[in-house]
């Protein structure tokens, strides 16, 4: 859902004021000073890193505003890393709610008063989320610091994050306006939350000294402390979380919970795959210094579905804002992002590329009228979807079409291949990762050793056998034959893509089209042209009948614009099978035998509550799969959810989209329906 922005002036001294509120985001007399006094010494943040053991710390903040605090932060936290380069603290993650996103221009306005964050000041608006509801991801590895921005509102959004058992916060930052200007957001609900999502031993600092929040964190657990206030303020609150740690009461089942003992820096993982999946997994876990052996059945990588020259690269987005939308677009809008960086840091050339834009076809009734709705509906910030006129759609994709439709500018094609290889080149650099071509996965054990946390055992039809503390089956169409996936619907698909020769009209096409099927401009004196739909096909051979297939869809979707009739085609064309699911979404989350599973949860059928043990089992395993044609749209996020759950890292995603896409759903479901037998 796009989200209200904030509406801002500027006082007599530049300082920014939000009029929804009538407060100022930060202090008349300086801004830095109060977030270093508050919100830094507040939390004891210098001296607490130089003790701490873990790799990670993180700040949550209530109302992210200009984001000065945040930049702060990142500064005092960038500087204590140059100075303790050997230091076990390593990253530092900050998370953050806004109810009311600032304009980015209002942004720039209001930071450009601290010319000494510039740097970092550039790097954060470069990478400004539009102001759609959910999290917002973003890596400053600069500065060894992760962003999470959650747009929406803070009482929404806290009962959403998932923590592991012990807690996810070791510092809250509490801002959010004066509670006599906005009292909504100082309330039981926040208190409550915080308890509920703090480490023992997490402090908190807020500029207010006022009672209802004195007595509201005491009552929560929290030890307070009256400080000198900054600046004309007297006082200001610190505290400490010393209450004992309350299981999480979120309405998450425990069929969702991680159990599985965190992975840390110097950790063994295999991963198994050799496409994007698997590549994008692989450098998540090498830049948290994980040792990822990365296996693959042939002798180059890329060789199943992430083998096509060249990919669309776009959100499947509809008109309201269901569990299946919010994911395409979130995945999207941070693949985009995660792409630019990847690209960037390949060198120019590396990553064949286009991010032209994505003109979605109004090709039939039917169509016009969903997308009719989705511009009604207005769900979507216009920055990620749009409607676009016939005269638009001639203007951007330079061929003259007839229909109107819709609009993604930031959509394009990437080059899979390429992109894959540059990933594992960018993992490799990091010193932790290597390759093991030609080894077909057989089967898992798991092995336990007296006194160890389990691990596990990975065999190969070559013979060979391999440890590690987790084994990540990243295998596309090959989970289809595995018997490690036997409790899940997996669905193949074999889809075949044209690439067809470049020539008149078409060698002129500047966007991707897209409708029933897609087509994108010429890459290597080539269209991509697709694609095929067969279900259950795992034949990989390309076929004619499938080549007139494409034609005819594309013929009919662009019926009168005489853009594909005349045509001539050679017959290049490339097959492979996608995996998909039965719910369209991907599955990222611990793999184990559901089915063996079902008796512990029987009672959801009857809506009873379940008992105490029925978490899952510390299962060394996970997948990263059912991608299906989607897979440069969702696999970046999905990786980056699947190695954040492995790491104990705050999650990039809600617990309802979590859900969504955890492999335990099917079994869920399953015995809701009290379905309890095998329907594999
Ligand atoms: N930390 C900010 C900075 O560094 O610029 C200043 C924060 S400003 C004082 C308070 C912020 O809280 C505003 O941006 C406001 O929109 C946000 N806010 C207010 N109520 C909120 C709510 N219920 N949920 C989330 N954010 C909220």
């Amino acid at each position: 859902m796009k989200s209200p922005q904030a509406q801002v002036h500027f006082n007599d001294n530049g300082i920014p004021v939000a009029s929804q509120f009538d407060d100022v985001y930060f202090s008349n007399d300086s801004g830095i000073d109060e977030t270093q006094h508050v919100f830094i010494d507040g939390n004891d943040l210098l001296a607490r890193w130089q003790h701490w053991s873990h790799s990670q710390f993180v700040i949550a903040e209530t109302g992210f505003g200009t984001g000065l605090n945040f930049l702060v932060v990142m500064q005092a936290f960038a500087q204590f890393r140059r100075e303790n380069p050997t230091h076990p603290l390593k990253r530092l993650h900050f998370l953050t709610t806004e109810k009311f996103p600032l304009p980015k221009d209002d942004m720039a306005r209001a930071l450009s008063a601290f010319p000494s964050l510039s740097g970092m000041v550039t790097a954060l608006l470069n990478q400004y989320p539009l102001a759609l509801d959910g999290c917002h991801r973003r890596h400053f590895s600069d500065y060894s610091t992760t962003l999470d921005l959650w747009i929406g509102d803070v009482h929404h959004l806290l009962p959403q994050w998932h923590s592991p058992k012990a807690g996810l916060i070791d510092a809250w930052f509490l801002d959010g306006f004066a509670p006599s200007k906005n009292p909504d957001m100082w309330t039981d609900n926040l208190f409550s939350q915080m308890a509920r999502l703090s480490k023992v031993g997490a402090t908190f600092g807020t500029f207010t000294a006022a009672g209802v929040v004195k007595r509201g964190l005491a009552a929560v657990g929290f030890e307070i402390k009256k400080r000198n206030g900054f600046g004309r303020k007297r006082d200001m609150l610190t505290g400490v979380f010393n209450a004992e740690k309350t299981p999480s009461t979120t309405r998450e089942g425990p069929y969702y919970r991680y159990n599985q003992s965190p992975l840390y820096a110097g950790d063994s993982v295999i991963v198994v795959g050799s496409g994007l999946a698997a590549a994008l997994t692989t450098l998540a876990l090498a830049k948290r210094g994980i040792k990822v052996t990365l296996c693959h059945d042939k002798a180059t990588l890329a060789s199943g579905a992430s083998g096509n020259p060249q990919g669309g690269f776009y959100p499947q987005l509809h008109s309201q804002v269901s569990l299946a939308s919010r994911l395409q677009a979130h995945s999207f809008l941070f693949a985009r992002n995660f792409y630019d960086d990847v690209i960037a840091q390949a060198g120019s050339g590396k990553v064949s590329h286009d991010f032209c834009g994505v003109v979605q076809l109004n090709f039939n009734p039917k169509v016009a009228q969903r997308q009719q709705k989705l511009i009604e509906n207005s769900v979507w910030p216009e920055g990620l979807i749009h409607y676009a006129s016939s005269d638009f759609i001639c203007q951007k994709a330079q061929v003259q079409l007839a229909q109107d439709g819709l609009f993604i500018p930031q959509g394009g094609w990437l080059s899979p291949p390429e992109l894959v290889a540059a990933l594992i080149e960018q993992a490799r650099a990091l010193g932790c990762v290597s390759l093991l071509p030609m080894h077909t996965f057989s089967h898992y054990e798991r092995k336990y050793l007296e006194g160890e946390k389990p691990s596990v055992l990975a065999h190969f039809d070559n013979g060979a056998t391999l440890q590690a503390k987790h084994l990540i089956l990243a295998l596309g169409a090959g989970a289809v034959a595995s018997s490690s996936f036997t409790s899940l619907p997996l669905r193949p698909v074999r889809g075949q893509v044209e690439a067809i020769p470049s020539q008149a009209p078409i060698n002129q096409l500047a966007t991707v089209l897209c409708h029933k099927g897609y087509m994108t401009p010429a890459y290597n004196h080539r269209h991509a042209l697709g694609s095929t739909y067969g279900k259950n096909d795992l034949d990989i051979e390309v076929r004619s009948e499938d080549t007139q297939q494409n034609l005819v869809t594309h013929q009919k979707a662009m019926e009168g614009n005489n853009l594909v009739e005349q045509l001539t085609h050679d017959g290049t064309a490339r097959a492979a099978t996608r995996l998909g699911s039965p719910d369209h979404q991907p599955l990222s989350g611990m793999l184990t035998n559901y089915n063996a599973l079902k008796s512990r949860y029987e009672g959801l059928s009857l809506g009873k509550p379940l008992h105490k043990e029925c978490a899952l089992p510390d299962e060394p395993v996970s997948t990263l799969c059912c991608l299906g044609s989607r897979g440069l749209t969702t696999a970046p996020l999905m990786a980056e959810l699947l190695v954040s759950e492995l790491t104990h890292a705050p999650l990039p995603l809600d617990n309802d989209l979590c859900r969504g896409v955890h492999p335990a759903r099917f079994m869920v479901r399953d015995c809701i329906r009290g379905i309890m037998g095998d329907t594999s």
